[in-house]
């Protein structure tokens, strides 16, 4: 079947239009971890992912109360002039609750279905088929989204045995990684049948192991044309889950493979959750995909180092920045893709501050107590004294105006 998406998917809310695919650039989506139901705090989360650079947001759509807490939701979303796409997430009941609450069905903008949990045996084509129908009744895109920690079980003990029979069987996992592949592409194919465009279908097959991530990936890519949204499941905490998810991440995005991206952390007791949307902006940032905040360049420090003097500015910047930024974006476009450079010694310092738009370069041990400053990759003059932090920070808002 031809599936390549030849224009790209929309998914809308109001005068809200998020294309995804067919070349357009790779989209940042999140997810919410309250209880859909509590409206008033669902609503603070999307908030907060939104400010943080999320373009859609997915809620999860368990049970009844939560899907009445839908319209709500979206109204007061609305009223804070926020039009993110709403994205649900559906297991075992999507086709229930969808049927019996038009107006969450409406309020949504896209459907997430899972083909491993709709439902079992003859069961499993009808909930599926009553869920395309009322995607394309309402005109919602939808997402096939297969887990291995929720795939299709028939389907793989299907494959299984069929494994067995063979005179060179492959591994178990092999076997997995392939019924994950089958499972999203002869889903997506089935919505197709059921009269969906290839565009308005995503499909994703997340698995937690980096390797295993980017090896059914490279498949889907060659064996289907659907927009691929692309995550790491549970991809841990901390440090493992940010290394893991970048890793994988960044390898199948500069293979070309990914139209959307979720990072999926486990937060930290103090971790917010906008923090797996700063980390997808991030990668997609490092990789030159998209500019979402102006980067500062700064060196690690060592024994050159006079002082921390240096380490505190380059923080000290880059929450001026991030206090800054929602007013600059609104009277400076363009101004996400600034770099700003703060660096330690002469060493590395003016030859990174000249590539920057505007740099800082602190004395280290022994250095001139004077810090030269470049704009443009010119000198422009230097900076000393107390005020040094507050007088660098004046200049960056000078720089940015202009
Ligand atoms: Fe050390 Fe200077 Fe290099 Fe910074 S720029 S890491 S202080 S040598």
């Amino acid at each position: 079947m031809n599936t390549e998406a030849k224009e790209p998917m929309k998914v809308q809310w109001l005068g809200n239009v998020v294309e995804i695919g067919a070349g357009r650039p790779v989209v940042v989506q999140s997810m919410t971890n309250t209880d859909t139901a509590d409206v008033e705090r669902s609503v603070a989360q999307v908030l907060e992912l939104v400010r943080a650079g999320s373009e859609l947001v997915r809620l999860t759509v368990n049970t009844p109360a939560a899907a009445k807490a839908i319209p709500e939701i979206r109204r007061r979303l609305d009223a804070a002039g926020c039009f993110v796409p709403l994205v649900g997430d559906f297991h075992y009941n999507g086709h229930k609750l969808l049927s019996e609450y038009p107006e969450c069905a409406q309020a949504l903008s896209k459907y997430r279905i899972n083909p491993g949990n709709v439902g079992k045996g003859e069961k499993h084509a009808e909930n599926f088929e009553t869920m395309i129908r009322l995607a394309l009744k309402y005109d919602k895109p939808i997402r096939i989204g297969v887990n291995w920690g929720s795939l299709d079980q028939d389907l793989l003990a299907r494959m299984m045995s069929e494994n067995q029979k063979l005179e060179n069987p492959l591994s178990a996992k092999a076997v997995l990684r392939e019924a994950l592949v089958q499972s999203a592409v002869q889903s997506a194919d089935a919505a197709v049948a059921l009269g969906m465009k290839p565009s308005q279908i995503a499909i994703s097959a997340k698995v937690s192991g980096v390797t295993d991530l980017i090896a059914v990936y490279r498949e889907l890519k060659k064996r289907c044309g659907y927009i691929l949204h692309l995550g790491l499941t549970e991809a841990g905490m901390g440090l493992k889950g940010t290394v893991s998810s970048t890793s994988a991440l960044s390898v199948l995005l500069l293979e070309g493979i990914g139209d959307t991206i979720r990072v999926s952390l486990t937060p930290e007791p103090d971790q917010p959750r906008s923090a797996e949307v700063e980390l997808a902006c991030e990668i997609l940032q490092a990789l030159g995909m998209r500019s979402f905040t102006p980067q500062v360049v700064s060196c690690p420090g060592c024994g050159r180092t006079s002082s921390c003097l240096f380490q505190e500015l380059a923080k000290q910047t880059q929450t001026y920045i991030k206090s800054r930024l929602p007013q600059w974006r609104k009277s400076y476009p363009g101004v996400e893709n600034m770099t700003v450079a703060v660096m330690g010694c002469v060493v590395n310092g003016p030859g990174e501050s000249r590539h920057a738009n505007i740099g800082i370069s602190l004395p280290g041990a022994g250095e001139s107590p004077v810090s030269p400053v470049y704009m443009d990759g010119k000198k422009w003059g230097s900076l000393k004294g107390p005020t040094l932090s507050s007088d660098f920070h004046a200049l960056l808002e000078d720089y940015v105006k202009r």
